[in-house]
């Protein structure tokens, strides 16, 4: 049976942009359609503005800091238009480089919605049908909003970026990575940030003690932060959203932000067409190899739910190529995958928490904290985590905690050590690097406890 094309990719984000690109390297034909921008959520509405959002916010602490230091600065105020005009002057660049890698590579591109119509046809919502050999489903996901009257007054991750003008208050509902993230960003923007998190303690699933650590710092930096509290009603007012929480607070704000978590793209995908499985989520079920119930479909990304990040959508893209047109059956390794929480403070995170490696086996905790030079020198309080959990049968580095400037990139490096399987010995035979916070990973001589 002959087809259109070896491989048509839905979804032009992390994932599916690459695996189309690396694809059509081997020769294969290959079409890729999206519905809304080229990048997908990291470029468009994910990590790319995100972190030059957390840049933007960081220079009130440097201006302040610098002063402290010796140097003459006003800082005067924040102009969100100005910031605002360059951020999507930027995102149109890069949306503009996707493109041009795409068509470098001789995909074609469909500015369209593309559905399934068989286990071997895509339907665009331009009008057209393509056969493919092979169908890559990389359509991401999307916020969602709690089932709540009114709820659509309410603001997600996706609108924060477009927003005309800055609130003067906001709202912020949840307690994940993206919560927090964007509740110290508005803060250092100058934004009277309030979050209501309903669970005992903001960041659930990372460890415990950088989470502690965190919270302090966030309400510390200005951050009103409501554990054990949701939302119970909301309405729209003249001069705001009026909001009632659980804990029987009442107040205007000028908006209230969804961070209540994200659901796979499945809908109206035509998957009932097919053999794809749906689990619980709304994700595609997959193999290790991103195969689907369906031979000839593969799925990879956050719509398969698995670890939804863009560096694991990439190589879930990239083992997807290797299986498929490189002959070379390549399985999908989620262990021990770094990532950072651009918080403020930040946090770098690899492996076991505390609390997963002591229900695994017996380890070792060693932990410091300590107020950082730079910071310490003009009598600011805050301090740095850094932590590692090691083995006690064999000695390896089983998980690494940073909470600190820069432990995003701290960690990427620690990293590398910690996936080759390096012990706490080995660590330690690394001189330090002085003086530099980092240094303390390999001088912390003794555990702190055991667990
Ligand atoms: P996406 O990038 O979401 O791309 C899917 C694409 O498919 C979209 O462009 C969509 O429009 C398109 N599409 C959907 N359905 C169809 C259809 N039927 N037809 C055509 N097109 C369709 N990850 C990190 O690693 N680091 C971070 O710091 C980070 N920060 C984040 C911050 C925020 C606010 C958010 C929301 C996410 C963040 N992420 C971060 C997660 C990261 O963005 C995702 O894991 C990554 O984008 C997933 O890539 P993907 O290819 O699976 O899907």
């Amino acid at each position: 049976m002959s087809f259109d094309v070896d491989l048509f990719v839905i979804g032009g984000g992390s994932g599916g942009v690459r695996a189309a690109r690396v694809a059509a390297a081997t020769g294969a034909k290959v079409a890729l359609a999206e519905e809304f921008r080229m990048g997908g959520t990291c470029v468009i509405r994910g990590c790319v503005p995100k972190k030059l959002m957390v840049y933007a916010s960081s220079y009130r602490e440097i201006f302040h800091d610098a002063s402290d230091y010796g140097w003459e600065v006003s800082a005067g105020g924040f102009d969100w238009h100005k910031f605002r005009n360059r951020l999507h002057g930027e995102l149109d660049r890069l949306e503009g480089i996707y493109r041009s890698l795409l068509s470098n590579s001789d995909v074609t591109i469909h500015d369209a919605r593309a559905t399934l119509k068989d286990p071997h046809t895509v339907r665009l919502s331009t009008g057209g049908e393509i056969t493919a050999k092979h169908i890559l489903i990389a359509t991401g996901g999307h916020p969602v909003k709690p089932d709540l009257e009114n709820a659509d007054l309410g603001i997600t991750s996706n609108e924060i970026f477009l927003l005309e003008d800055l609130p003067k208050s906001i709202l912020i509902i949840g307690g994940g990575y993206i919560a927090c993230e964007f509740a110290c960003i508005l803060n250092g923007l100058g934004v009277e940030v309030t979050q209501f998190y309903r669970g005992a303690q903001i960041l659930r699933g990372f460890d415990d003690e950088a989470r502690g650590h965190i919270a302090d710092h966030m309400v510390r930096n200005g951050v009103k932060l409501h554990v054990g509290t949701n939302l119970l009603e909301m309405r729209k007012q003249d001069d705001g959203i009026w909001v009632k929480g659980t804990d029987g607070s009442e107040r205007i704000y000028g908006e209230v932000m969804f961070a209540t978590g994200r659901d796979p793209n499945t809908s109206d995908l035509g998957l009932e067409n097919t053999d794809v499985k749906i689990g619980r989520r709304g994700q595609i079920e997959v193999d290790k190899f991103s195969q689907t119930a369906q031979p000839s479909i593969y799925a990879i990304g956050d719509v398969t739910n698995r670890v939804n990040l863009t560096p694991v959508a990439i190589r879930e893209g990239m083992a997807f190529v290797e299986t498929v047109f490189n002959g070379t059956p390549t399985p999908v390794d989620h262990d021990l995958i770094p990532s950072a929480v651009f918080t403020q403070p930040e946090y770098g995170t690899i492996g076991l928490t505390e609390e997963e490696a002591r229900d695994q086996e017996p380890v070792d905790i060693y932990c410091t904290s300590f107020k950082p030079m730079q910071r310490a020198f003009i009598g600011r309080d805050e301090r740095v985590l850094m932590k590692l959990i090691v083995s006690q049968e064999t000695d390896k580095v089983l998980g690494c905690h940073i909470v600190a400037d820069h432990a995003g990139e701290m960690i990427q490096l620690a990293g590398v050590a910690i996936k080759m399987g390096a012990t706490k010995a080995q660590f330690d035979q690394v001189c330090a690097v002085h003086p530099t916070m980092a240094e303390e990973l390999v001088t912390m001589k003794t555990p702190m406890r055991s667990a």
